[in-house]
């Protein structure tokens, strides 16, 4: 679940992290009442989903209430790499005396939490380390033995946050690594982690993303699932009962069952192609089923080919291929289609498909050479 800066901010507060005082606005009355609460300067912030939100104009410091409103009014409505802004957060405005970077995210492959921490903040972390990589000191923490002060003070140095940094940074660190631990979060990042020129260690930007399978033990993490950016093939996919997940890629996959779905995935990946999404139609594939998975493939206009991988277990094969010929009768499917049908009758399904086959829906024998023959077909 991925929180919006000022849910993360109310997110760090409840493990002490020293964040800004602000209001949420829903228009450019809110905000100036916000700020009229709060008192002068503030910071107005778009927010959305994405980062990168000063640089497109989306985060403004307002010094009087005119300000607040001539800021909230151009930020209000405005596209931020495809986010468009509905709510604002008014925050007091910090002195900065200095900007670093620092968040804890999980690293799979070594098993670890992976701490980055950098003397360079307030720019995007991806560019420090295309162009200066040593100036990102990293840690891996091993989960079982957590991060104790001297080791988190060993980091702040290798980082080389100045002198009068160090001390806060360490405090600020050790209760950010908690809030990821004990918060389930799959990343907390806080760019910039700045210190104001009175000498404090404050969190002016905050990106969470908490573990959506650990709500059961924090049932207030509800209140995030109203807010989450959902993907609109999803939701269609989703309102027609299909396990469906949007990717990036032009192969559209259909597959029954979660293990073939997810290895369809992998094998169109293994080829050199780019899947388009992942759809478990489930134990069975009848025409209902089929229709309604090809529907929802059909209206993604990145799709540029279709890769049905059926294995009939209980549900036969000749009943699968029924599904897939009536399914083609009712939607009109602009992609071409590659079909693997094994298991139980395959070759009755497989026979009954014959007579259909053409440039628009061919058969393979295997995953594997259905696959590459669909990303072929993708371009
Ligand atoms: P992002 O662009 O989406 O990462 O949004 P940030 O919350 O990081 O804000 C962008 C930049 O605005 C920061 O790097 C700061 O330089 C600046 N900024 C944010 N809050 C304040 C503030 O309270 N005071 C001042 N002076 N600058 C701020
Ligand atoms: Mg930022």
């Amino acid at each position: 679940m991925d929180l919006f800066e000022h849910q993360g901010k109310e997110f760090f507060a409840r493990y002490g992290l020293p964040v800004s005082p602000g209001e949420v606005a829903f228009s450019v009355d809110e905000a100036v009442a916000a700020a009229e609460r709060l008192g002068l300067p503030v910071m107005v912030k778009a927010q959305v989903h994405t980062g990168g939100r000063g640089k497109a104009g989306g985060v403004k410091f307002a010094a009087t209430l005119d300000e607040v409103r001539e800021h909230a009014g151009n930020i209000l409505g405005l596209d931020i790499r495809g986010h468009i802004v509905q709510r604002l957060w008014i925050e007091k405005a910090s002195d900065i005396a200095d900007e670093f970077y620092a968040s804890f995210t999980l690293d799979r492959s070594a098993k670890k939490h992976l701490g980055m921490l950098s003397a360079e903040g307030g720019v995007e972390i991806e560019t420090v380390a295309a162009e200066n990589p040593d100036a990102i000191a990293k840690i891996w923490i091993d989960p079982v033995d957590g991060l104790d002060e001297a080791t988190c003070r060993a980091w702040v140095e290798a980082a080389r946050l100045p002198a009068e940094a160090v001390e806060g940074a360490v405090e600020v660190l050790l209760g950010l690594y908690t809030a990821y631990t004990d918060g389930d979060a799959d990343l907390v990042e806080v760019n910039p982690l700045i210190l104001t020129p009175d000498g404090r260690v404050h969190v002016l930007d905050a990106k969470v993303t908490l573990d959506g399978n650990a709500v059961f033990r924090h049932p207030d993490y509800e209140q995030y699932d109203a807010t989450q950016p959902r993907d609109e093939r999803e939701k269609a996919a989703h309102a027609k009962g299909l396990q469906y997940v949007g990717l990036d890629g032009n192969v559209g996959v259909i597959a029954n069952g979660a293990g073939l779905a997810m290895s369809t995935v992998d094998v169109v990946n293994q080829v050199g192609g780019s899947p388009a999404n992942f759809l478990d139609i489930g134990g069975g594939a009848n025409a209902d089923v089929m229709s309604a998975a090809l529907e929802v493939i059909n209206n993604d206009p990145a799709v540029r080919s279709i890769l049905i991988n059926i294995f009939g277990g209980i549900t036969r094969g000749e009943e699968i291929a029924n599904g897939i010929v009536e399914a083609m009768r009712r939607v009109d499917i602009s992609s071409p289609i590659v079909i693997r049908l094994d298991g139980t009758n395959a070759d009755e399904g497989r026979e009954i498909l014959r007579p259909h086959l053409s440039d628009r829906l061919q058969m393979e024998d295997t995953m594997l050479a259905a696959a590459r023959r669909a990303v072929e077909l993708a371009g």
